[in-house]
């Protein structure tokens, strides 16, 4: 058997739009790793990784595409590719379009190293016409216009950056290094450096007690940063509904009685609020994550700002007992729109569940779809 094309890192996330993306890994897990509701790095130390490492890592890429464009993926069972090729065959059966840079902020890297491995891909992936970084919004906030400019020129095309709030109280609660200034300054750098940016907002996250500023601090980050994004390249915001997951500094906090999670009524009636907050700012809005109860709540605001607002109040009327069943039902993977209640089928799927569990109430059942959404990170 041939010898196997180099190995290469990959980071254990990427956004759920960068499922089919190639996976370059720049920068080793978060710098920051304080956001109290943030599990994913907590115990891993971060590190830079040399820039001729990261080069290696694309060049041994490009090797195991060469293999699988020629063998297919039987490439990776047999031995000619390491495993990690996985995610190369998922890049090229999407028609080898998107590139995604890992981890948590490779924007703290120097501009003109993530240049180089920017230019890399682009080199030894012509077909690439998407190339994305997470970003956090303290490193964005400082990058000059030139800084930007030079990652634009290499072909940077969009920055995911986690906004999780606009709310000052609620940023500082959740230790996320940055105030709202910060965030407008970051978002308005990026949208006018040429970029797509993505915000990540997460509702639920000022827990009940700051839920009303929440969503006032956040809706005004977004109308600040939305009317500085050019019309061709609308601000998007995609929605991940705030989940408390054990072992992380905020689970602590809940259970000592200093964080309650909003249940699904109170985010859906968050994200109403939002919704009229917003006012007139242009931006798309999406719902790409099982997180969110509501996958449906997706549109080009404002023009569909009415309909969201009609979904979301669908929910908001309904009796609390089937407020209650269609976010279990939601949580379960067994509804995927509100219509789905009206299935017989799936409703009964629904009522086998709670077959041990006698008569549970709405309350009850509340509690238990909140402490779902733990599952899905
Ligand atoms: S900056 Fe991102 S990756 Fe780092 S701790 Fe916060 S949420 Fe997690």
């Amino acid at each position: 058997m041939s010898a196997s094309t180099p190995s290469f890192e990959q980071g254990p996330i990427r956004p759920p739009s960068e499922a089919h993306s190639l996976l370059v890994r720049v920068i080793r897990n978060c710098t920051w790793n304080r956001c109290t509701f943030c599990p994913v790095y907590k115990g891993s130390g971060s590190s830079l990784r040399p820039l001729e490492d990261v080069l290696a890592d694309v060049d041994a890429m490009a090797a195991a595409a060469a293999v699988l464009e020629e063998r297919g993926v039987g490439a990776i069972h047999s031995g000619l590719v390491p495993q990690e090729a996985y995610q190369v065959a998922l890049f090229l059966q999407d028609g080898g379009r998107t590139v995604f840079l890992q981890d948590a902020d490779p924007c703290a890297v120097k501009p003109e190293k993530l240049t180089a491995v920017i230019r890399r891909v682009r080199e030894r992936f012509p077909s690439v016409d998407r190339v994305t970084t997470y970003g956090r919004a303290s490193t964005l906030a400082r990058r000059t216009a030139p800084q930007l400019a030079l990652l634009v020129e290499a072909g940077l095309t969009r920055v995911h950056l986690g906004l999780e709030s606009g709310a000052d109280e609620v940023l500082m609660a959740i230790d996320k290094g940055c105030n709202s200034g910060d965030l407008i300054a970051a978002g308005e750098n990026v949208v006018c450096a040429g970029l797509e940016l993505c915000f990540y907002l997460m509702p639920g996250l000022g827990g009940r007690a700051a839920a009303a500023a929440h969503v006032a601090g956040s809706a005004r980050v977004i109308r600040a940063v939305a009317a500085a994004a050019p019309g061709e390249r609308p601000l998007v915001v995609r929605l991940r509904t705030a989940a408390v997951v054990p072992g992380t500094p905020l689970a602590e906090r809940e259970a000592a009685g200093e964080f309650v999670l909003p249940d699904d009524v109170e985010v859906a009636q968050e994200l109403r609020d939002l919704l009229g907050q917003l006012g007139d700012a242009r931006l798309e809005l999406r719902s790409d994550h099982a997180l969110n109860l509501l996958p449906g709540l997706e549109g080009s605001l404002p023009a569909d700002r009415g309909r969201l607002i009609a979904l979301l109040d669908e929910f908001l009327v309904l009796p609390r007992d089937e407020q209650a069943r269609y976010a279990v039902g939601a949580r379960l993977g067994i509804y995927r729109s509100l219509a789905d209640r009206l299935d017989a089928q799936r409703r009964a799927t629904l009522e086998q569940q709670f077959g041990g569990y006698g008569q549970p109430s709405a309350d009850e059942l509340l509690e238990a779809a909140t402490a779902l959404r733990a599952r899905f990170l």
